[in-house]
C-alpha cells in the first residue's frame, strides 16, 4: 500500500454530543492521516433513526473545528466518495444485503419482535438468560433457512416485515490483526446472527460501516475499544463480500480519574470537570459543560487528549498540533485503559496560558470585562497575574484589586497575622512611601529595604500588612510591581482606607 492511499475516517453517530473520548478518536485519526500524507474523512453514521438527536452532527463539526482537526472529506465539505451521511446513502446498502442472501451468507428472518421476546422469556425460565438468535437457535425460528422457498417468496410478496441476518458459521475461529492489540481470535460460537438490514429499509451499523469503509477506500479503521467485539463480524463481512479488510486499531478506553470504570458523560459535571469539548444543552435544557466554554485553550485540550493513551517514547509532554503529527504513531498507543487526570489537564492549560504574550492575553481578557479598562492596563494585569492563573478569566477575579479597590478583606489572615504594632509600622511606612519620587517597582523596593534596615525589622512584618491594605488579600504577584502599577496616589489612599477597615476587623469584639 503506497503512502498516499492512507485513508481514515471518523464515523460518529449523531446520537448525542461528542464525548472527549470521541474527540480523541478523531484526533488520532487526524494525526495518523497527516503523519502519513493521507486523508482524514468524516462519515456520519445515522442509520439508527430511533437514536437520532437533532443538532448532534452540527455539534461534532463545531467541536472538531474548535479543536483545529477538520477532515478534508465529509458532510458540508465534499469529496469524491460522498455523500458522507449514511441516511443519504440509503439506497446503496440493500443490494449488498441481498447479495449475501443470494450467496447463502445471510438470510431473511420474519420473526416479530413479540415472538423473539417470547423466546427470550422462555429461555430465561429454562435457566438461559442470554438467549440469542444464532447458528443453533436459527434452525427453529421463522426464517428463509427454515421455511420452504415458496413460503419465503409469499411472505416477501405480501410485504411481511423482515430483517436480514448474518448467517454466522458454526465453530470457526476468526483471526485478525489489530495494530494496537496484536492478534485477536474469536470463535464464531460466541457470536450471534447480527441483523444487517432492518425492517425500516435501513442497514444496521455493521453493514453500512463495512460497505462504506469499502466504497470510501478506508485503509485503516481507528476507533474505540468498545467496537472490538464487533470486529470479528466485520472481518467475516469483508470475507463474505470478497473484499480486503482494512487494518484495525482499537484505541484504549478512557477511564475515570480513580481508574474505576469508563469515563462516562455523567462523570464530568459530577466530578467537577468537563467531559465534552464544547457545551451541549439537551432538549430538556440540561447543560453538559465543555472545555471551550470553561476557558480551556484548544491546544491544551488537544495536547492533553493526545497523551491519553499514546506516548511519544520520550519525556516530552508539551506538543503543538504539528509536533503531534510529527511524533504520532499507532505503535505507541497503549492497550491499557488511559486514566483521565483533571489536574494534569489544568497543568497543560496553565502552560499554554503562560505561553501566550501579555498582549494576546489582554485581548482575550478584554472580552471578559465591561470594556472600561484600557488595553495597556489589561496587559499589565495579564503580566502580573498570568503565572498564578489557570484560565484567562481567573486573572480578573484573582487580580480584581488591580482594577478596582478591594471591598473584601481576608479577615482570617488579618486576625492571624496582624499585630498591634503593625498599625504604627504601617503608618510609618506610608510616610516613607509618600516620599518616593520615582514611583517605580525598583525604587519602592529600595525604599522598603532601607525602611526595614532603619527599623531593624524583618520583611514579613510590613510586606504582608502592606499587601493586605492595598489588595485585601494575603498573596499575589510582586507587591512592588502592584504598587507601581496602581500609582502613588492610589496606593496611599488604599493604605489609609485599608488601615481603617483592618482596625475594625482587629478590634471587633
Ligand atoms: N458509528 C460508530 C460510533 O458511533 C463508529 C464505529 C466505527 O468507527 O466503526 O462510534
Amino acid at each position: 500500500m503506497s503512502y498516499n492511499s492512507i485513508r481514515v475516517r471518523f464515523a460518529p453517530s449523531p446520537t448525542g454530543p461528542l464525548h472527549m473520548g470521541g474527540v480523541r478518536t478523531a484526533l488520532y485519526n487526524y494525526l495518523f492521516a497527516k503523519k502519513n500524507n493521507g486523508t482524514f474523512i468524516i462519515r456520519v453514521e445515522d442509520t439508527d433513526q430511533t437514536r437520532f438527536v437533532p443538532g448532534a452532527q452540527e455539534y461534532v463539526m463545531e467541536a472538531l473545528d474548535w479543536c483545529g482537526i477538520m477532515p478534508t472529506e465529509g458532510p458540508g465539505i465534499g469529496g469524491e466518495f460522498g455523500p458522507y451521511i449514511q441516511s443519504e446513502r440509503k439506497d446503496i446498502y440493500r443490494p449488498y444485503a441481498e447479495q449475501l442472501v443470494n450467496e447463502d451468507k445471510a438470510y431473511y428472518a420474519f420473526d416479530s419482535a413479540e415472538e423473539l421476546e417470547i423466546m427470550r422469556e422462555q429461555a430465561k425460565l429454562m435457566g438461559m438468560p442470554n438467549w440469542q438468535y444464532n447458528s443453533v437457535t436459527r434452525s427453529s425460528l421463522k426464517n428463509s433457512l427454515t421455511l420452504p422457498q415458496t413460503e419465503v417468496e409469499r411472505l416477501l410478496a405480501e410485504g411481511t416485515q423482515y430483517v436480514i441476518r448474518m448467517k454466522m458459521p458454526r465453530n470457526r475461529d476468526i483471526r485478525f490483526h489489530d495494530l494496537i492489540r496484536g492478534w485477536v481470535v474469536v470463535n464464531t460460537n460466541n457470536l450471534d446472527d447480527k441483523v444487517l438490514f432492518k425492517s425500516d429499509g435501513m442497514p444496521t451499523y455493521h453493514l453500512a460501516n463495512i460497505v462504506d469503509d469499502y466504497l470510501m477506500r478506508i485503509s485503516h479503521v481507528i476507533r474505540g475499544e468498545e467496537w472490538l467485539p464487533s470486529a470479528p463480524l466485520h472481518v467475516l463481512l469483508y470475507e463474505a463480500f470478497g473484499w480486503d479488510a482494512p487494518e484495525f486499531a482499537h484505541l484504549p478506553l478512557l477511564l475515570r480519574p480513580d481508574g474505576n470504570g469508563k469515563l462516562s458523560k455523567r462523570d464530568g459535571d459530577r466530578l467537577g470537570f468537563p467531559v465534552f469539548p464544547i457545551d451541549w444543552t439537551t432538549a430538556e435544557g440540561e447543560l453538559y459543560s465543555g472545555y471551550r466554554e470553561k476557558g480551556y485553550f484548544k491546544d491544551a485540550f488537544i495536547n492533553m487528549l493526545a497523551l491519553l493513551g499514546w506516548n511519544p517514547g520520550t519525556t516530552q509532554e508539551i506538543f503543538a498540533l504539528d509536533e503531534l503529527v510529527e511524533a504520532f504513531s499507532l505503535e505507541r498507543v497503549s492497550k491499557a485503559g488511559a486514566k483521565f487526570d483533571p489536574d494534569k489537564t489544568k497543568w497543560f492549560q496553565q502552560h499554554y496560558l503562560r505561553a501566550h504574550s501579555d498582549f494576546e492575553l489582554a485581548e482575550l481578557l478584554f472580552k471578559h470585562t465591561d470594556g472600561s479598562h484600557s488595553a495597556e492596563k489589561l496587559e499589565v494585569v495579564c503580566h502580573l497575574m498570568k503565572e498564578r492563573a489557570t484560565f484567562v478569566q481567573d486573572m480578573l477575579v484573582d487580580g480584581a484589586y488591580l482594577l478596582t479597590r478591594p471591598t473584601q478583606f481576608d479577615t482570617e489572615t488579618i486576625k492571624k497575622k496582624w499585630k498591634n504594632e503593625t498599625f504604627t509600622l504601617m503608618k510609618e511606612w506610608l510616610e516613607e512611601l509618600k516620599l518616593v519620587e520615582n514611583f517605580k517597582a525598583a525604587e519602592i523596593e529600595e525604599t522598603f529595604k532601607l525602611f526595614l534596615a532603619k527599623k531593624e525589622i524583618g520583611i514579613g512584618s510590613v510586606l504582608l500588612p502592606f499587601r493586605l491594605c492595598v489588595t485585601g488579600v494575603g498573596a499575589g504577584p510582586g507587591m512592588f510591581d502592584i504598587a507601581a502599577f496602581l500609582g502613588k496616589d492610589e496606593v496611599v489612599e488604599r493604605i489609609q482606607l485599608g488601615l481603617k477597615v483592618i482596625d475594625s476587623i482587629v478590634n471587633e469584639a
